[in-house]
């Protein structure tokens, strides 16, 4: 039988000055503790601005925590950060659903959930935040915001000039310095960040690009969709070896193609 997660006892309670959102005019303090366990709250001071939507974001870690969900430091993120502030007004009731919406331009934000298991995915082994990660597709930039809490530099790429300005606008009042977003065509990773302790692609091919795998640090991993011989999308897992790569092939998932080339 799995450990229970240790979420939600070690976790900030709602309402504690700790669990303030990482909402615009937030000044976020990282967790300091190296400790896998216990991330140390995060100290943020909030403006109080907006919807509070504290409750609703503490229902929906509570929900991944039992749908297996049991990194703390992925579950404190996807606490912190609020979704609704990335999808238009209309849909921002949905927001805490276990739900993809749209984001314009035919693209989507994933799930909540999806979300969760591909940055805990990312994170095995993790003992404290993460080094340098690489995201494809940035798309509204909800996920580059949650891989923010959870590592130390993140990389974003998106090849959608539309969706690259929206999610500059959204991140801008959140003033993350470790956020850096490209415009620019993912299938070719981005090697001046490279190597990666971490690459996250949020858009499916047929296979993994060879250049992700080349900038990927030994020790790293890569977790992306791809396509099946089915047909069908799956996560596949990627780890880079001191000789090779290990590679998992894990359940099934919906995303939007890969492309290449910017529009
Ligand atoms: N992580 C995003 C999800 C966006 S959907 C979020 O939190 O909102 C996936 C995104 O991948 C789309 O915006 C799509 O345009 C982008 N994409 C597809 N192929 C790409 C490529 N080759 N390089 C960069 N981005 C790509």
């Amino acid at each position: 039988m799995k450990s229970r997660p240790s979420f939600p006892a070690k976790l900030p309670s709602s309402g504690g000055q700790s669990s303030k959102p990482l909402s615009p005019a937030t000044v976020m303090v990282s967790p300091a503790s190296a400790g896998r366990s216990a991330p140390s709250s995060s100290t943020a001071v909030s403006s109080g601005l907006g919807l509070d939507s504290s409750a609703v974001r503490a229902r929906m870690v509570a929900k991944l925590a039992e749908q297996g969900v049991q990194d703390p430091w992925v579950l404190q993120a996807m606490g912190q950060v609020e979704r609704h502030r990335f999808v238009e007004t209309a849909l921002a009731g949905q927001a805490y659903e276990d739900t993809s919406l749209p984001i314009g331009l035919g693209q989507t934000i994933s799930k909540p959930n999806v979300v969760a298991r591909m940055i805990e995915l990312l994170r095995q082994d993790a003992t404290g935040k993460l080094g340098r990660v690489l995201e494809i597709g940035t798309g509204c930039g909800y996920q580059a915001t949650v891989l923010s809490q959870v590592a130390t530099e993140v990389y974003s790429i998106e090849r959608l000039r539309g969706l690259h300005e929206k999610a500059k606008k959204n991140l801008l009042p959140f003033r993350l310095p470790n956020v850096h977003l490209i415009l620019g065509d993912g299938m070719l990773g981005f090697s001046k960040g490279a190597p990666y302790a971490g690459i996250i692609s949020a858009a499916g091919g047929d296979e993994v690009p060879l250049t992700w795998l080349d900038q990927l640090a030994v020790g790293a991993r890569l977790v992306a969709p791809i396509v099946t011989a089915s047909g069908q999308q799956a996560l596949v897992v990627i780890r880079r070896t001191a000789t090779g790569f290990d590679r998992q092939v894990l359940e099934a998932v919906h995303f939007v193609p890969l492309k290449s080339g910017i529009a």
